[in-house]
This record gives C-alpha cells, sequence and structure tokens, in this order.
C-alpha cells in the first residue's frame, strides 16, 4: 500500500516528541532527540541506523520497555496510551498483550519444549494457574501448532528448545507472538545472530506474516540490504535522531554513507551487495514481500 494514499488511516504506533537521555558516569547522553513517528496499521517499517543509533531505545519504548524524559512527549499503540510525559501508562500490560517483541537473541526457553514455548504466547489471555500448572486446552494446543506451521517448525513440536538452530529458534519466538495474537510486532535485530539463509529466512516469514494478516512489523535492522528487501518505509536514527522516513525506494547510497558514516561497508550482510558506492540494494516493488533469489541485485 503507498505511503501517500494511507494518511487518513488512523496509525498504529504513534509516536510525539520523544527524547530519552542515559545519565553515564556523571554525564547525560542523549539517545534520542525529539523523535515522533506515525506507523499506519499493516506497515512493515525497518529500522535502521548505526550501532548506538538509538535503535533498541526507540523500539524499547514503543513497547513501554522504558520511559522517555520528562517531557512533553507520548507514545500510543492501537489508540492506547503506552506512555505520556515519562511515565508508563498503568493498564500497559493490556496493551502489551498486543505487542509481540523478537529479540536479537531469541529469548525462547530452553528446557521446554518448542510446543510450551509457542503455548507460553496464550499465558497473557488464560488465568494464571492453568499457565503455570501447564493446562492448556486442546484448542490452544492446536493454535500452538497451527502457528508453528506458519513458521514451518510444525515438525519440531514436542522437541526440547534447546537443540534447535538459532534460525528455528527465532522462528519459534515468532510463533509464540502469533500465538500471541500480537497485532503489532516488534523485532530488535531479529537476524544478527543468524546465518545469512536463516535470516533470510526469518525476514521472509515477518514479511509473510505482515502481508497475509495485516499485522504491522516494526523490525530494526543493522543489516541495510535486508532492510531495503523486506521493508516498505524505513526509518533511519543517526545519534538519536531520525535522519530519513520514508519508502525505502527512495533511499540512495549517499544517504547510507551520511546515516553510517565509515562503518557503511560493514552493513551489507550479504557478501557483494553494495560492490561500489554508486551501488545500493533494489528494493523489490510494491511492498517489498516477495523475495526472489535475484533480490540482491544492484543499480549502478
Ligand atoms: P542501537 O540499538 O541502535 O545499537 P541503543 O538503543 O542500544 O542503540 O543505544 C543507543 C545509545 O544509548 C547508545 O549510545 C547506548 O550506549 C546508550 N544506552 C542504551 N541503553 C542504555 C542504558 N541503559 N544506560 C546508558 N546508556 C544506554
Ligand atoms: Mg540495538
Amino acid at each position: 500500500m503507498a505511503l501517500m494514499e494511507m494518511h487518513h488511516v488512523a496509525p498504529v504506533i504513534r509516536v510525539r516528541n520523544v527524547h530519552k537521555s542515559f545519565q553515564n558516569s556523571n554525564k547525560m547522553f542523549k539517545a534520542l532527540t525529539d523523535v515522533s513517528l506515525d506507523i499506519l496499521p499493516g506497515q512493515i517499517v525497518g529500522l535502521i541506523g548505526a550501532s548506538g543509533s538509538g535503535k533498541s531505545t526507540m523500539l524499547r519504548h514503543l513497547a513501554g520497555l522504558t520511559t522517555a524524559d520528562l517531557t512533553d512527549n507520548s507514545v500510543t499503540v492501537l489508540g492506547r496510551n503506552v506512555q505520556s510525559a515519562g511515565v508508563i501508562d498503568r493498564n500497559i500490560r493490556t496493551t502489551r498483550a498486543n505487542i509481540g517483541f523478537i529479540f536479537q537473541q531469541f529469548n525462547i526457553v530452553n528446557r521446554l519444549s518448542v510446543l510450551s514455548n509457542v503455548l507460553v504466547g496464550s499465558l497473557g489471555r488464560i488465568p494464571s494457574w492453568r499457565g503455570t500448572a501447564g493446562w492448556f486446552t486442546t484448542a490452544e494446543r492446536m493454535q500452538a501448532l497451527e502457528s508453528l506451521a506458519r513458521v514451518d517448525m510444525e515438525n519440531f513440536a514436542l522437541q526440547k528448545a534447546s537443540t534447535l538452530s538459532g534460525g528455528q529458534q527465532q522462528r519459534v519466538a515468532i510463533a509464540r507472538a502469533l500465538m500471541q495474537g500480537a497485532e503489532v510486532i516488534l523485532a530488535d535485530e531479529p537476524i544478527a545472530s543468524l546465518d545469512p539463509i536463516s535470516a533470510r529466512n526469518v525476514m521472509e516469514i515477518l514479511a509473510r506474516i505482515n502481508r497475509e494478516d495485516g499485522r504491522t512489523v516494526v523490525v530494526s535492522l543493522h543489516q541495510v540490504d535486508f532492510a531495503l528487501r523486506y521493508c516498505e518505509r524505513i526509518v533511519a536514527l543517526k545519534r538519536g535522531v531520525v535522519v530519513f522516513d520514508g519508502s525505502s525506494a527512495a533511499i540512495t547510497s549517499e544517504m547510507l554513507h551520511d546515516i553510517y558514516g565509515e562503518k557503511f561497508s560493514e552493513t551489507c550482510m550479504e557478501e557483494k551487495t553494495f560492490t561500489s558506492n554508486q551501488s545500493i540494494c533494489i528494493p523489490l516493488e510494491g511492498t517489498g514481500m516477495r523475495a526472489p533469489e535475484s533480490a540482491g541485485a544492484m543499480v549502478s
């Protein structure tokens, strides 16, 4: 869906004037400066920027995992207040139940089976004694299996999570977010610990659930080639400031050089994606979801 056509739609994520400072050994450090954003329902947004630019801090604000400075600012998700003026909403748990958070290090429980890890996703909705007792209904188990099928992991349901590869663990984490019923999925460098093939696999799954279910996805990616390939919209942070917000098709190599500085050459995961400083990855047409093998082609 074109960005321009949707401006009358109520945003699913709304960020206004967020500042975030950290106190580091007596020195104030500004991690985010005046960030404002509207993310529309069904968008898949790539959050890019060099290491330390504020991507994780940004995503944590969206989920209410960290508070902004005590200024006039607000974060709302799905029309509900997450935080305003640096104070987390008292009903954050209800809102968080609709937000799936995918971490770089998978955050799954190694000693549990794959299926149990997915069933954990339903804990926000069922009485806590049932979850503690490991008492799930047949319908819930069926739903967990369906979630696993959507990430091509249904054959691993009874396997212990610790036996899975990183890419498989990340797919289980996505299945857990599906089980949770998350309408918004925030993924913080979900492919940073994966080899390129697993990385592509995980990105294709995120893009597929965005496309097929209309779930809104915000994914931070150090690897700019993946961001351009899978995300229709890019938000770029540089030292905590949004320096680009627009269609991935509008990104040029000059902008990337500016965003990443001399670290630019390290930002492509797949080899030879950027061979000269005139070359940038071509995002796919439209929403950029169906990635053929040639998607890493270049323009020069
Ligand atoms: P990114 O995810 O883009 O690598 P982060 O959001 O993790 O960046 O960090 C942005 C900046 O804020 C970095 O300089 C980092 O050192 C600093 N920072 C992040 N979290 C904390 C914290 N809890 N305490 C102090 N400084 C922090
Ligand atoms: Mg980070």
